[in-house]
């Protein structure tokens, strides 16, 4: 069968040649087994009935359906304001990008709101692995259906003028969220009905038949349960799924994993139950749980740049390994498959030409201080506004992309830059590359360095039909 699989994005400090690597390890969840987006309507539904049922919330928060594409992965959320936000990687609150329940907060209340400036101090921003005192980064797999149901039920509060603590409702609503995680709904509705929900089984397959076939070592490390890997595992790979594994490790309390070397290894036998003896070896056909990444180096060896793991939350998966352990580290961000599609589209490169044209029109007009000029300026000024809004609804009407905001790269991004070799939509997207292929970092132009739009207009080399259109101003 043939697949038609995406390409993978390369962002990295050195070449990463995949000649070198021996041995694939993988993340389960939203790595090996991507779900569909009804997951997460699912889990919206099941913590909103928590919150009403358990937590005594108002029954007038039923009223609220979950929303599709309101949410994007890697927003933060002030937990004190009630405010969820896109941050850029320097720390600047994107404009445009504020909602107060489901309502966009105007520019002049963030900027009272933050004492004057957009700029969140670093003490406020969250921590190392996103969540800090003040803000919390959305990062893991239930963050979509969380911010959605904060979202909902900041709104219920306010449009009926009820008096509350937001801390209260943020601390409930992620309680709630993991009651349905804890509780272990999200494994049953997934067992239930595999087909349903996980996507691309056969990519799976394709990519570990074609390690496995060329001599590379295979491991697992999951946090999910055994018996839920096995069933989807045997969904997508087939009953001997394990045949492709060095090493399979469920229950590995990630991200405490990588950094505790406190917790030993337990194998679980072929009934999933905990045995007692203490582990000297990691075996290929046996089923492990919890330990921790250093008696995972010492017992199996693998060190260093011939390990690549794929992951898809950055903290958890893969910040430690890349800043302590030296792996390879590849993410997996499914975002990126429909962020593409937009690039690619003529809407997004016209828009964008003609934004970047614009500026560099500002940039030149600006010292032409008569009123005709000042006129034009601020029609401008107004038409690049209008441009900005219409590229970044091309994504996500509230939030834009995941990746940039009009002019820099997210703070998502910048974590994404930081703690992975390789980004990606899936690990399929391997499967267009050969396995000594080598990827090469793509120099990209420093501030300095680029050529200035401004500079390209004023020698006449710009030809494109925008620019001709505004020969008259000139
Ligand atoms: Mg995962």
């Amino acid at each position: 069968k043939t697949l038609s699989v995406p390409y993978w994005f390369i962002q990295m400090a050195i070449n990463v040649n995949l000649e070198e690597v021996d041995i694939y390890g993988f993340d389960y969840d939203y790595t090996l087994a991507l779900y569909s987006d009804s997951l997460n309507e699912m889990i919206y539904n099941k913590a909103r009935q928590f919150l009403i049922e358990h937590y005594k919330y108002p029954q007038g928060i039923k009223k609220y359906n979950y929303i599709p594409n309101f949410a994007a992965r890697g927003l933060h959320y002030d937990i004190q304001k009630g405010l969820l936000m896109k941050i850029d990687a320097f720390h600047y609150i994107q404009m445009g990008t504020v909602y107060r329940g489901l309502k966009p907060v105007p520019d002049e209340e963030v900027m009272r709101l933050y004492g004057g400036s957009n700029h969140v101090p670093l003490h406020q921003v969250s921590g190392f692995y996103g969540k800090g005192p003040k803000m919390k980064q959305f990062m893991d797999i239930f963050s979509i259906p969380e911010m959605t149901l904060l979202a909902a039920a900041n709104d219920y509060f306010i449009s009926s003028d009820i008096e509350y603590d937001p801390v209260h409702l943020y601390k409930d609503v992620s309680d709630a969220i993991g009651m349905v995680h804890i509780k272990g709904y999200m494994y049953k509705w997934i067992m239930q009905d595999l087909e349903k929900y996980i996507l691309r089984g056969d990519e799976t397959y394709a990519v570990l038949h074609r390690l496995a076939s060329n001599g590379k070592k295979l491991f697992l490390i999951t946090n999910s349960p055994f018996s839920f890997v096995d069933k989807g595992m045997k969904y997508m790979v087939g009953k001997d799924w394990r045949d492709f594994f060095d090493v399979v490790i469920v229950q590995a309390d990630k991200p405490h994993f990588f950094n505790d070397c406190m917790k030993p290894f337990r194998r679980l036998d072929s009934n999933g139950d905990l045995q007692w003896d203490k582990i000297m070896n990691l075996d290929k056909g046996q089923i492990y749980k919890q330990g921790n990444l250093v008696d995972f180096l010492k017992l199996t060896g693998w060190r260093g740049s011939k390990v690549f793991y794929f992951g898809d939350h950055l903290y958890s998966d893969l910040a430690d390994l890349m800043l302590r352990h030296g792996w390879r580290t590849g993410a997996i961000v499914p975002e990126l498959e429909v962020e593409t599609k937009v690039v690619n589209t003529e809407q997004y490169a016209r828009s964008l030409t003609w934004l970047q044209a614009l500026t560099g029109l500002l940039e030149r007009m600006q010292m032409y201080r008569d009123p005709e000029s000042k006129k034009v300026l601020q029609d401008w000024l107004k038409e690049r506004e209008e441009l900005r809004a219409i590229t970044k609804n091309l994504f996500n009407p509230q939030f834009g992309s995941i990746f940039r905001t009009c002019h820099n790269p997210t703070y998502f991004s910048r974590r994404l830059c930081r703690f992975s070799d390789l980004y990606m939509a899936s690990i399929s997207c391997l499967l267009n590359y050969d396995l000594s292929y080598t990827f090469y970092p793509r120099r990209t132009p420093l501030q300095h360095e680029a050529p200035l739009w401004m500079d390209q207009l004023c020698t006449g080399c710009m030809k494109t039909p925008f620019l001709e259109d505004m020969a008259h101003i000139r």
